[in-house]
Parts: C-alpha cells; structure tokens; sequence
C-alpha cells in the first residue's frame, strides 16, 4: 500500500480557477512538466523560488510514492528578446556582447544554474532536455500544425493562425484573455508585417544572414519559436497528454497560452490536466528589476553580500523562507521576514536535534496519530506548506514538553514523531540540518563530548579538582556546561 492511496491530493488548476480533485492519468505514475531557465544570464532570484517551489511538490508527490517523471527544459535557442517575435536572441545577443560562441553562454549559465539549485538543494528533475537537442521534434510539429490548417509560411518564416484556431478552438482559455480584446490592446510593432494579425506567434523564424544559431528546415534555414519547444519536449517525454504543468505566473500568457494552442492544433487535445503557477518574488515590497536596481541575485543573498540584507542566509533558512508563503502567493523578500523565518527555522531544528535524546514512556499524553494526519491535509490541501510549517512548530512544543517531563510518548508513538518528523523537515521540506551537516560544529561537539566525559572520570575517583579544571577552562573559551539530571549538555556562547 502506497501512501497515495490514502492521501487525496487537491490542486488548484489555473485552467479553471478551482482547487480540484487530482487524479492522475495512469495510477500511481505522475507526469509533471516545468519551464525551465533560458540560459543567458545567471539564475534570478525569482526563477529560484519558482523551481523551488516545484521542487516541493516534487518532492511530496515522491513522499507519497508516486513514480514522478519531472521534466524541466533549459532553453538554449529560441527565445528572442521581445515577446511579439522581434528582436534578437537572448542567447545570440549576449555571445555577441561577450564575444564567445552562442554554446558557451549556454553551458556557462547552464553550469550557474545546477550550481545555485545544488546549493539550495534541490533534487534534479528526471529529464532536462534542450531546445538545440529537439529540433527535429518541433519541425515535425510545425507540419502536423501547417497540415491542420492552423499556421502559414511567409518568406522562410512559419506563424501560427490564432485567428483561425480560435474559429474552432478557445485562445485565451488559460489567461482568460478574449481575441477580441487582445486585437484591441495590440499594437502592431515593426518587424511583424510578415504576420497576418498581430496576434499570431512565430513557428519557425528564418534567420538573418548574421544569425548563428540556425538550422535547416523546408521553409528556411532558421530556427524554433520560443513556445514550440516546450510542446515538443512535453509530449515526447510525457505523452499526448500528462498530468500537471508547472511555470512562473508570468509564463501563463503567451507561453503556455500559446503551447495549448500548439497541442490542439496539431494533435487535436489539451495536453495537461492541471495547470500550476507559482507566483512571483518582490524585494521590500516591490518587483525585482535590474533596471531599477531592486534586484539581489542568490549568490549576494546567500554571501550577505549586498545591500538590502543586515547579514548572510543559509540555503536552508532561504528555503524555509519560501515554505512559509504558499506557492500561490506574491512573496516579500525583507530583512525582516528573513530574520523571523531564521529564528524559527533554528526553533524547529533545535526540536529536531532533541528527538533522539527523548526517553519514551508507558503511554502517551499527545496524540500523535492525529498530529500526523494534520500535516498530510496541510500538503494534500494544494501543497499548503504554511500550514504544514505550523504542525511542525506544533509538534517542537511537544518535543520540548517531553524532554521537559510535561508529556509523555510511548514508544510507538515517539519513533512515529520522529519519521513523520524527518518525513516532512528533510525529504519534503528539503531543508538541511545545519547543525549535523556542518563538519566543523560536529567536530567541535565531539571534543567538548570527550571533555564531558574525562569530566565524569574525574568525579567518579572524586578528583573534584580536576572536574572544576574542564568546567572553568571550557567556560573561559565560551562553552558553558550545563548538568541535568540525563546528564551534562553545553552551549557555545
Ligand atoms: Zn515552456
């Protein structure tokens, strides 16, 4: 027996605006698609707490034993500056101003990329494939879609009929955007006169005698549409149809608009049954923007390297951070809810280091069956990490109240504490225990540990002297002994 089979998840489609029932499409298999980076510039802040957020879903549908195939492109062609299908691309134009090939801006910000998501640990998804590495893919694509009746070419270059599609099709449907009213707030930008209606998007661009990044087609030498790739990938990967697609919220229109619309026409169905968007990140209550200089990158955040921080935060405290928003909401980046978020986070794993030094009991006064079932509707409720986060400061109480002699545990329901514990803190939460990973603070707590014990020695052959000595020369460094009754613990001051 699988978790899942006990735990129905809800999930708030964008598709419809409800929170629904989530059934997947084949038992206990989840297909799960996520926009990934385009790489041209290191990782911003707000694409981090986008994937981390996915990456908690991930990581709870794994939990609950489903067999996740989680597919997270990399563009790496494409993608050109402007969203109306002008202007130059992302990766072209930075290789031009650095002066090295396309590829190695690719690989350069594609190596940044794994480097920040290690850092904040995150499990890499099952496949990443590149838009470079379909290209065949998305040309097939485009022909099944000219076959249809739902694209033209005009010199060399291939563009999708919204107006026809929308003929038999809905456009709009997932940003809940009218073409009538999308014709009205157009406006027509130089370099779409190839395009029959402003609202149209390219297939296939053909590429300028200077363009580098080009492939062969039967239209032109040239190169993907930004939004075809994602259709490509998805249903090669996936299939027809799959079970969630993930993105920011600012992908919803055009780009994932524009990949249903990509679906319908060329293989006659919806491709994803439900939608997800992760909302966006602002700093000190205002969106993140290079150009006004509101903007901290992970790397300024994590070295407290920067000025809007009053210090460094760990990886982990960041991570925390994110859980206590829900992925559905606009989160504010600030000094203070970063220190808040720190204090509890060391609360919460201060209760975590205690749990093996708890002595069980005859019978329980907390009931932690309950307490349990409590954390799996919070994550079953559309990943409701706050709520989560709340049960888990429920349950440090209980920790300290036992090691305190104000509750008791039996020891069934001490061990159940302690995997649902673990459970949610390190597999679905992600977040690392800093204590026990940071070699140094180990180390340190072994030797004070050999101290403490050579101080026992000592007071066993009644050496009271030799005891004080430890006690007195550890206090004047700043380790504080402390006996209690389970015996003698320290603090660094
Ligand atoms: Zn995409």
């Amino acid at each position: 027996m699988q978790l899942y089979q006990s735990n129905q998840i809800k999930v708030y489609n964008s598709l419809t605006g409800q929170k629904e029932i989530f059934k997947p499409i084949n038992e206990g298999h989840i297909g799960m698609y996520v926009c990934g980076p385009t790489v041209y510039s290191n990782v911003h802040l707000g694409n981090v707490r986008t994937f981390m957020s996915f990456d908690m879903v991930f990581r709870y549908l794994k939990h609950l034993g489903y067999k996740v195939r989680y597919v997270r492109n990399i563009t790496d062609a494409g993608h050109l500056e402007n969203d109306a299908d002008i202007g130059e691309d992302k990766i072209t134009k930075k290789a031009r101003l650095e002066q090295i090939e396309p590829m190695e801006v690719v690989q350069r910000y594609t190596v940044d990329f794994h480097n920040v998501l290690r850092t904040f640990n995150f499990l890499p998804p099952s496949i990443e494939p590149t838009a470079t590495g379909h290209i065949i893919e998305q040309i097939e694509l485009i022909s099944k879609i000219i076959e249809n009746g739902f694209a033209y070419e005009v010199n060399g270059s291939v563009y999708f009929d919204v107006h026809k599609f929308d003929e038999t099709n809905e456009y709009g449907k997932l940003s809940k955007r009218k073409l009538e009213d999308l014709i009205h707030n157009t406006r027509t930008l130089d370099g779409q006169s190839d395009k029959k209606n402003p609202q149209d998007f390219a297939l296939w661009k053909k590429a300028e005698p200077q363009h580098i990044m080009r492939w062969p087609s039967p239209w032109s030498d040239g190169f993907p549409g930004w939004h075809l790739e994602c259709t490509a990938m998805s249903t090669k990967y996936l299939g027809k149809q799959f079970d969630i697609h993930g993105g920011g919220m600012d992908l919803k229109f055009p780009h994932h608009e524009c990949e249903i619309a990509q679906n319908e026409a060329a293989i006659g169905v919806s491709p994803v049954n439900y939608w997800m968007h992760a909302n966006m990140l602002e700093l000190n209550g205002q969106r993140m923007s290079k150009s006004t200089g509101n903007t901290v990158n992970p790397d300024e955040l994590l070295s407290g390297n920067n000025s809007f921080f009053s210090k460094a935060y760990s990886p982990s405290v960041i991570r925390f951070f994110n859980a206590q928003s829900s992925y559905r909401s606009v989160l504010d980046l600030t000094d203070d809810g970063l220190l808040a978020s720190e204090k509890g986070f060391y609360r919460l794993m201060d209760a975590v280091n205690l749990l093996d030094d708890l002595k069980a009991s005859s019978a329980s006064s907390i009931d932690v069956s309950a307490w349990k079932q409590k954390c799996y509707d919070a994550m079953n409720d559309d990943f409701n990490s706050p709520i989560l986060i709340a049960h888990l400061f429920e349950a440090a109480k209980y920790i300290n109240q036992v090691k305190e002699d104000s509750a008791t545990l039996s020891s069934e329901d001490l061990d159940l504490l302690k995997e649902t514990i673990n459970s949610f803190v390190y597999d679905v939460l992600g977040l690392e225990n800093n204590a026990k990973t940071d070699s140094g603070t180990d180390k340190l707590s072994g030797a004070v540990d050999v101290l403490i014990r050579l101080r026992q020695d000592a007071r066993a052959n009644k050496d009271f002297a030799m005891s004080d000595k430890i006690r007195d020369e550890l206090a004047e460094v700043g380790i504080q002994l402390k006996d209690g009754k389970d015996g003698t613990t320290f603090s660094v001051n």
